[in-house]
């Protein structure tokens, strides 16, 4: 049986005689869904206690009840496996790392992989491998990959021919080895295997399997018989893997169970002169995964997950980690010292003050509470029915394959049909496409490259829509289901963001993030925006700032054409600008605002997939010309990215005299840390009354003081802090007089205004082609109430999204295009629920990704049919309503449950703005 519970007591370690010989033990006392529990483990298993705590989740698998005195009880069997905090994923290489020292598993987490030439190699080299198990031709396959690699091997000053030599020598070992015989046409091969453990908490991706068998590559060299110990426990977690995966074992000919041969492939050892090298010079190296190996790794793998409960900071002494050899002994005693941890290769450096110090402890604890929040995610995929998570919107099932090929790319192309459902999928996403079951079948992680063209009309109300779903993979897989795929990258990448602030930033740019230096400015002149006061204020504070300066702009006031003449200005100066925003979208829409101004010199950094079809053209592809590529980039005035890319390991080799990040509101302080780290000054654009950073743990951060909160930006801490290095742009361009008057008052004291006449007079019957008399009189005003009744479902309304479709169809006959008018709806489900309801072309969302965007008509469905679905606040904040508020131009629908709204202050002003003029 498998037992499962929280940890109650740890207990401790004892030695006992039994009839096979003295034994170790240790009875730690956990609750089950049944009761209190002592739990036996014996022999190695022991050893858990040492590092267990209160609270812990405890897994045993095949444990044994036991009786003694009376008292029922369990214990280890010698199939048993103890897990510890099961929800936890530890990443395979994560197992690795911690085996050669824990502390280097710590300090990689730390300081993110840096751009240098064996990692590069080492992914160049493991391409390869794939294309090659692929049957690719061996020179051209190099080509490919040396291209592909091109900006990276630029950046490093490589010569390419010499890196192809390189890679050659290395991928010589790979193909030598496929062709020797030690494969034959019946072995089955798979390369690049995603792999996630519930059982085990462990995820990963095997570079191949033969005969369902782990295979991995090494490009280092290995002349000892043996794989080295640390390869081999990589292996060993993929056999571990294996093993929990049936689906793989039917698949690739394997007898079920865990596999029990590895193989090492080490690919220099064919690069070796054997006059010189003494030694076992064969690149593959296999040796057996017998039962401890396994045993060993499930251990290895919870003292990750235990350290990872608590944020303990590993010192080194925990193994026999031997620091001389060690290639992060510099690293590791520049942390020790600056952060004043101990650390088995000592400490170089003074420590951190105090408060720096804390800062860093506080916020990184918060963000391993995202990570884990992920993690929580990544455990819905098991602890969720298809079908559950189908309705929360994290899966689409039921899909039926469609056709798969091969792209030139070298990358397979899969089709399917579904229904037409919504998800929270979006296309350019990296999902978990699978044959039904993600976990136990074959997954693969993919792109998703189309979700379908809009069903008709006349298919939606049958709710029968077929659409396309068209994603792209490293491995073909039957696609029948497509899921979410949590992700912890954006954790990591804060991570490193406060690694690089804090221990390498500058002091004077620290001593303004901690409240001891105020942000300096110079005196500038010079008239940029001549028509609008607070604009050209602006602008001239981002030019004039010696430290950073600050742009709070609400909706409509022009920010994206003032962060564009910002960013002239200061290229004019001769400064070199990243130019960063929260969104793909943001940061395309202001190299359009750029591009409008006449100023095109600017390289787009970003994948083909997040970058818009206009910026293509200015996208900097990784693939080409090392030299060339190299050169644009550095020698690029302006350079956009997304933050998120900002801590990319090429960008994190970019300097910049001015970073200025656009939807700065939205972003946790580390987020803006990841731009801001990369320049000598900076400019923040935001507004801290529209979206809030999206943080997942939020709610247990909010309980803990030692923990940073992370939902607060650090443009609006700035802005509380410094409130005169920022410039609130007051005049709006968006929306009539009477819409904007609620937003103006509630939440910018008033200062929020049309910037003309004609904008505050604007009305629906301005657009050409309609007369506002075609509408009916209660909808000719700006902003309208509509009381609806509605149904009590929750997180949709039928009625009102009936009612939404009405009078969306009284807009379009008074001849509004359907392209004006956008919906808006609290929730997926309701976003759904009038997608279904409504006609073809009208834009229906959330409104989170109606941020940044307007429409001439907006309708609001608020879903709130009872004082009681006020609890769970609609919009979730305040901010959230702002922005559903300053969306329309001419004019604004509300619809809901007008004595439901009343209950709450908030919401009844809104209600009794909209109804009375
Ligand atoms: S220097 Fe020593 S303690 Fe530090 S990571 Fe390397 S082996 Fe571990």
């Amino acid at each position: 049986m498998q037992l499962r519970g929280t940890v109650v007591s740890p207990g401790e370690t004892r030695t006992v005689s039994t009839r096979h010989g003295e034994r170790d033990l240790a009875e730690p006392l956990i609750r089950t869904a049944d009761g209190e529990f002592s739990v036996t483990l014996w022999g190695k298993w022991a050893e858990t206690v040492e590092y267990l705590q209160s609270g812990m989740e405890l897994v045993v698998t095949d444990a044994e009840e036991t009786e003694w005195q009376g008292e029922r009880g369990f214990a280890t069997t010698r199939e048993s496996y103890v897990i510890v905090e099961p929800g936890f994923l530890v990443n395979v290489t994560d197992v690795r790392s911690w085996v050669q020292c824990p502390r280097m598993y710590y300090l990689n987490k730390l300081s993110g992989v840096p751009l240098n030439y064996p990692v590069v190699k080492g992914t160049i080299v493991h391409e390869v491998f794939g294309d090659l198990l692929r049957g690719a031709d061996f020179e051209a396959a190099i080509d490919d990959r040396v291209e592909e690699a091109g900006l990276e091997l630029g950046l490093l000053d490589r010569d390419p021919e010499a890196v192809r030599e390189d890679v050659r020598q290395n991928a010589r070992a790979i193909d030598g080895w496929l062709s020797q015989g030690t494969l034959n046409a019946e072995d089955s091969w798979r390369s690049e295997y995603t792999l996630i453990s519930e059982r085990f908490g462990i995820k990963g991706r095997a570079d191949a399997l033969r005969r369902g068998m782990p295979v991995e590559l090494k490009t280092g060299k290995n002349t000892n018989r043996e794989p080295r110990f640390p390869d081999k426990i990589q292996a060993a977690c993929y056999a571990l893997l294996l093993e929990e995966q049936g689906g793989v074992s039917d698949e690739l000919e394997t007898d079920g169970g865990a596999p029990d041969t590895g193989t090492l492939l080490y690919t220099k050892n064919t690069a070796l002169d054997r006059t010189e090298e003494a030694g076992d010079l064969s690149p593959a190296k296999e040796f057996s995964i017998g039962r401890g190996l396994l045993e060993f790794v499930v251990r290895t793998r919870n003292e990750i997950a235990a350290m990872e409960f608590d944020s303990g900071v590993p010192t080194g002494y925990e193994s026999n980690a031997k620091c001389e050899y060690c290639f992060e002994r510099d690293t590791c005693m520049v942390v020790s010292g600056r952060l004043d941890q101990e650390s088995k290769a000592g400490q170089i450096g003074s420590a951190l003050p105090e408060r720096e110090r804390e800062y860093f402890d506080r916020t990184y604890r918060a963000i391993e509470r995202e990570r884990r929040a992920a993690h929580r995610e990544y455990a819905k995929l098991w602890e969720q029915s298809a079908r559950e998570r189908a309705e929360d919107d994290r899966a689409l099932i039921g899909l039926e394959p469609a056709g798969e090929e091969l792209r030139e790319d070298g990358r397979w192309e899969l089709r399917a049909r579904y229904d037409g459902a919504v998800s929270k999928i979006r296309e350019g996403d990296v999902a978990l496409a699978s044959d039904g079951d993600p976990i136990n079948g074959h997954a693969e992680l993919a792109r998703v490259e189309r979700l379908g063209a809009e069903p008709r009309s006349a298919e939606k109300s049958s709710g029968q829509s077929p659409r396309d779903i068209v994603v792209s993979t490293d491995e073909p897989v039957a696609l029948k289901r497509l899921d979410v795929y949590p992700s912890d990258m954006s954790a990591s990448g804060m991570l490193t963001a406060l690694h690089d602030a804090l221990l390498k930033g500058e002091q004077r740019r620290k001593e303004l993030l901690f409240g001891d230096a105020s942000p300096e400015f110079e005196t500038v002149d010079e008239e940029f925006i001549p028509n609008n006061a607070a604009q050209n204020e602006a602008v001239s504070r981002a030019i004039a700032a010696e430290d950073f300066a600050l742009i709070h702009g609400p909706p409509g006031t022009g920010k994206t054409y003032t962060i564009a003449r910002a960013i002239r200005a200061l290229v004019e100066r001769g400064e070199r600008v990243l130019l960063s925003a929260f969104t793909n979208r943001a940061v395309d829409n202001a190299l359009e605002a750029l591009s409008d101004q006449g100023f095109t010199d600017f390289v787009r950094v970003g994948t083909e997939h997040g970058v818009r079809e206009d910026m293509q053209p200015y996208r900097l592809d990784s693939r080409g010309d090392p030299e060339e590529l190299a050169r644009t980039l550095r020698e690029a005035p302006v350079v956009a990215s997304t933050t998120s890319s900002c801590g990319s390991r090429v960008m994190r080799e970019q300097s910049f005299d001015v970073a200025l990040v656009d939807e700065a509101s939205q972003l946790t302080e580390p987020a803006t840390l990841a731009a801001i780290n990369r320049a000598k000054r900076f400019v923040l654009v935001g507004d801290h009354h529209q979206l809030p950073p999206v943080v997942q743990s939020e709610d247990e951060a909010s309980e803990d003081d030692t923990v940073a909160d992370l939902s607060r930006s650090l443009f609006e801490r700035l802005i509380d802090e410094h409130p005169d290095a920022g410039v609130m742009l007051e005049r709006q361009y968006r929306m009539a007089q009477r819409i904007q008057a609620f937003s103006s008052r509630e939440f910018y004291d008033g200062k929020l205004r049309p910037a003309t006449g004609t904008v505050a007079a604007q009305r629906i019957g301005d657009l050409e082609g309609i007369s506002g008399d075609a509408l009916p009189e209660k909808l000719r005003d700006s902003v309208v109430f509509v009381d609806c009744a509605g149904d009590d479902a929750a997180h949709t309304d039928g009625e009102e999204a009936a009612r939404i479709a009405e009078l969306v169809e009284r807009f379009v006959e008074a001849g509004v295009a359907p392209g004006d008018i956008g919906v808006i709806a609290p929730f997926r489900a309701q976003v759904a629920t009038v997608s279904r309801a409504i006609r073809d072309g009208v834009a229906v969302d959330t409104v989170d990704r109606f941020q940044g965007s307007s429409k001439e008509v907006i309708l609001v469905s608020f879903v709130a049919t009872t004082p009681a679905d006020l609890e769970g606040p609609i919009f979730d904040d305040y901010r959230r309503l702002n922005v559903a508020l300053t969306r329309a131009k001419k004019s604004l629908v509300l619809v809901g449950t007008r004595a439901a709204l009343e209950v709450d202050p908030l919401y009844a002003s809104v209600v009794d703005w909209a109804t009375d003029p």
